[in-house]
């Protein structure tokens, strides 16, 4: 069988420890998965429905590598999130269920094009342009959650060109891990290269052309860049 034209490149990640690379299959994101987030953007939390939005896997940019401003906005945001990685896949999974689905963790950046989302909320439309522009998710290296000890008091942080911009412990999620996979796996079937971004402590601000970020789930991943 051959294709008509080149087939696209299969995104990837590099693994802490390993000469392996980590297929990205989709990208899921949660909003709103911290209050103090959820209010400093005039929303608040519903705890019974997770909202969810998703970004092109070939968005993704690894650790090291430049980002450029996009286009199309002059408020450019960062989002510090922990970001999972699954090794399997399913659908209708129990929380205990879906946790097993997990292979690793890292740590990322959900850009945000944040008068272009003020606009869509305004206008009741979709957060696509807002979220699933090229380059808009940094992610560091994967580390094996078998070498990995999470807990409440983990913590997750962002600064950028030196000064300590957001910073939460993961006991600050209103939806633990298990809870995002088993949520996802109802509206998704799951399968084995998905990331997940788990949503963003308070603190979100505008990044702007040369600014370095360094971001870090503190003992477990760690991701630098600089705006182009
Ligand atoms: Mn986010």
């Amino acid at each position: 069988m051959t294709y008509t034209i080149a087939p696209p490149a299969i995104s990837s990640l590099p693994i802490i420890g390993s000469d392996q690379r980590f297929p990205i299959r989709r990208v899921f994101c949660i909003g709103r998965n911290y209050a103090e987030h959820a209010r400093e953007m005039g929303a608040s939390v519903d705890k019974s429905a997770p909202m969810f939005f998703c970004k092109p896997a070939d968005a993704v940019v690894s650790d090291g590598a430049d980002v450029p401003y996009p286009s199309a906005t002059n408020d450019l945001h960062h989002e510090v999130e922990m970001v999972v990685a699954l090794g399997s896949g399913g659908h209708d999974l129990t929380p205990e269920q879906a946790a097993a689905l997990v292979w690793g963790y890292g740590v990322g950046l959900d850009l945000t094009r944040r008068d272009l989302q003020a606009q869509a909320k305004a206008k009741g439309h979709p957060w696509d342009v807002a979220k699933a522009f090229d380059h808009s998710a940094p992610v560091s290296a994967l580390r094996r959650a078998a070498d990995v000890t999470l807990d409440a008091h983990s913590v997750l942080r962002l600064s950028v060109n030196g000064e300590l911009r957001q910073q939460t412990t993961l006991g600050e999620m209103v939806h633990g891990v298990p809870q995002i996979i088993a949520a996802l796996s109802t509206l998704f079937e799951l399968k084995g290269g998905d990331l997940i971004f788990t949503g963003t402590p308070a603190g979100v601000a505008a990044l702007q052309r040369g600014d370095r970020f360094h971001a870090e789930l503190l003992g477990v991943a760690e991701l630098d860049g600089r705006i182009g």
